[in-house]
């Protein structure tokens, strides 16, 4: 990272101000699994709207579905998944630990963590094995007679198995689109890297329905169309690149593959897939239940198997980009100082109210005033504990943009101080005009201050 961005410290900013916890942490912890705090849900719930607005509100040609979890099992058998979703596994007879055999040169030796598996003289690799990374489970009550089930691992096939009932209903011609964002489980065995990998994640996926003939034309419109929305968000640019896959990386679906790539703690990682799927999901579902996907045009007849683009990113990973990118420590007037220079559209609290003197009961009831204001539009914060300095940092280190602060002044002049995080200026405001102030500044273009 060029700002010398640890995973320590992104982990620790994380569960000291109740970002992220590690899940069930009273029993041990569970490895690859991890509980959101208040603010990670707050941040969370921001990735997912704003890419909601991009992919459907902005839009006239993209619509929204929300599919179950658990899907009919030969979902999982038509889309090659129960065949194909799996990771090449080996085992080290010496330490007892499992690794992903692509992963050998990232991973840890058990019992030399300074080398790889296979690099010390006990080592004791098995050769690879298939592992299916779908969690499996059973429906209904009794054993018997249940039927095998499984935790989607991804949101796509409940969209494609929808494609029907959205091109009748939302009567819709190709080019057209359906988002979904939702929960997908996969059974990991790579631990670690914090909310990068984890069991259960949230993705964000869109399938993209085209003439077959437009196919390559709209895989790159969407490779530059999400590459613009990180940028959008504050992503710096140099942070991020698109890396097209090589051909015996793609998917057995995919005939094209771009992964745009942040420069997390680890290195360059994946953050989003985009895919052009062929004709592979609709053909195969087809044959599979017998009933046809395709776009037939009700005037004229012609009908055709629309190609997929599909853009699919992770709810999970992009939140860690934008922490990690965020990340500030600097020093100001001799006092070291963590901040998130996070786009207030991402930030999980838009303003915090600030009592100068808590046991004035004039200023605390003019701030709860100015506070219940507030919250009734954006997502806004009081706090009356402790010296404003220290408020001041808590606010900085949860990325919260503005702050207003009312003391003595205020109740001779009826004005405020606004505190920006970025360039902590301090102006005095009416208070009568405060939330105007904010919501205006909170709408305004906003470019990170960190240095490209
Ligand atoms: P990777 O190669 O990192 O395992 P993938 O190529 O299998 O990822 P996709 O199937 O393309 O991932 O899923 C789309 C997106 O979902 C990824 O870009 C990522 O953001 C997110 N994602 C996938 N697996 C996980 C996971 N185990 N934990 C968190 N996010 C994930």
């Amino acid at each position: 990272m060029p700002d010398d961005v640890t995973m320590d410290k992104i982990v620790s900013l994380a569960r000291r101000r109740g970002f992220v916890f590690p899940s069930s942490e009273i029993y041990g912890g569970l490895g690859s699994s991890y509980d959101y705090g208040h603010y990670g849900v707050l941040m969370k719930e921001n990735v997912k709207a704003r890419w909601l607005e991009a992919m459907v509100r902005e839009r006239d040609d993209i619509v929204a579905l929300d599919s179950s979890v658990i899907l009919h099992p030969r979902v999982w058998e038509a889309s090659g998944h129960v065949g194909g979703f799996t990771d090449p596994l080996v085992d080290c007879r010496h330490c007892k630990r499992r690794y992903r055999a692509d992963h050998i040169d990232q991973s840890e030796c058990g019992a030399r963590p300074s080398k790889h598996p296979g690099e010390t003289e006990l080592c004791d690799l098995t050769e690879a094995r298939q592992f299916n990374l779908m969690f499996q489970t059973r429906i209904g009550a009794v054993e018997e007679t249940g039927l095998d089930a499984y935790l989607r691992p991804e949101t796509a096939q409940g969209i494609f198995v929808n494609f029907k009932n959205v091109a009748q209903i939302a009567r819709r011609k190709p080019p057209f689109g359906i988002a979904q964002v939702g929960k997908a489980f996969r059974n990991e065995i790579t631990p670690g890297n914090f909310i990068f990998r984890t069991l259960e994640f949230e993705q964000m996926e869109m399938e993209f329905f085209v003439p077959p003939a437009e196919a390559d034309k709209w895989y790159r419109y969407w490779i530059d169309e999400r590459l613009r929305w990180y940028i959008r968000f504050g992503i710096r640019e140099e942070n991020l690149r698109v890396r097209p896959h090589e051909a015996d990386e793609l998917s057995h679906y995919s005939s094209g593959t771009s992964d745009i790539e942040y420069l997390f703690p680890i290195g360059w990682s994946e953050l989003e897939g985009i895919a052009n799927r062929g004709d592979f999901d609709l053909n195969a579902h087809t044959e599979a239940s017998g009933t046809r996907l395709e776009w037939v045009d009700s005037g004229s007849g012609e009908r055709f198997v629309p190609h997929v683009i599909e853009p699919a990113a992770g709810v999970n990973r992009t939140l860690l980009a934008f922490l990690v990118d965020s990340y500030t420590e600097e020093v100001v007037a001799d006092r070291p100082r963590t901040v998130l220079r996070l786009h207030p559209e991402i930030a999980p609290v838009k303003v915090a109210v600030l009592p100068l003197i808590p046991r004035s009961d004039d200023i605390t009831g003019r701030a709860q005033r100015l506070y219940e204001e507030l919250r009734k539009v954006v997502v806004a914060e009081y706090d009356d504990s402790g010296q404003i300095g220290r408020r001041y940092r808590r606010q900085d280190e949860i990325g919260t943009p503005y702050a207003l602060t009312i003391d003595e002044q205020t109740l001779e002049d009826d004005t405020v101080t606004i505190r920006d995080r970025d360039s902590l200026e301090q102006v005095r405001i009416p208070i009568a005009g405060a939330r105007e102030v904010v919501l205006d500044r909170l709408a305004q273009e906003w470019k990170t201050p960190k240095p490209e």
